[in-house]
């Protein structure tokens, strides 16, 4: 028996179960994210190589969640993989060229180099906490 009420049901809970996934950032959910990221890799860039969710969840958890750029926290359904060398420029799809970024810094990263985003963050008016983060506090001036 299978009335359009059950299917209603069933399909409330699948989607509780992938919002709880998302959320979580269970191993399920970076499955997903790597498998769209070599997808769209491969579609835009002809890159065969591919990263696994395993690999991604691990990055994930040994930076605590903390964008590489700016140091904040950011959640599993809103981290973005830069590939710290772009693609566009010769960089390479695997793990050691992924930083967990955030949404605001992944913008105005997109395809610059770390010099090049930091240009733009010191034009657009120096948030000092993105230069904290990648090069320690300055201790001289406590
Ligand atoms: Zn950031």
């Amino acid at each position: 028996m299978s009335t359009s009420k059950q299917r209603q049901k069933w399909r409330e809970n699948k989607q509780k179960w992938r919002d709880n996934n998302r959320n979580s950032g269970s191993l399920q959910y970076f499955n997903e994210r790597a498998r769209y990221l070599n997808k769209r890799v491969k579609h835009h860039y002809g890159i065969d190589e591919t990263i696994t969710g395993l690999q991604l969840i691990s990055l994930y958890r040994s930076v605590n969640g903390r964008c590489y750029l700016c140091g904040d926290k950011v959640k599993p359904s809103e981290v973005h993989f830069d590939h710290k060398h772009s693609l566009k420029n010769g960089g390479a799809h695997n793990i050691s060229n992924i930083g967990i970024g955030c949404g605001k810094c992944n913008h105005i990263k997109s395809e610059r180099s770390l010099d090049e985003f930091l240009q733009v963050v010191f034009d657009q008016g120096h948030p000092q906490k993105i230069f904290e983060h990648l090069y320690g506090r300055n201790n001289d001036d406590k």
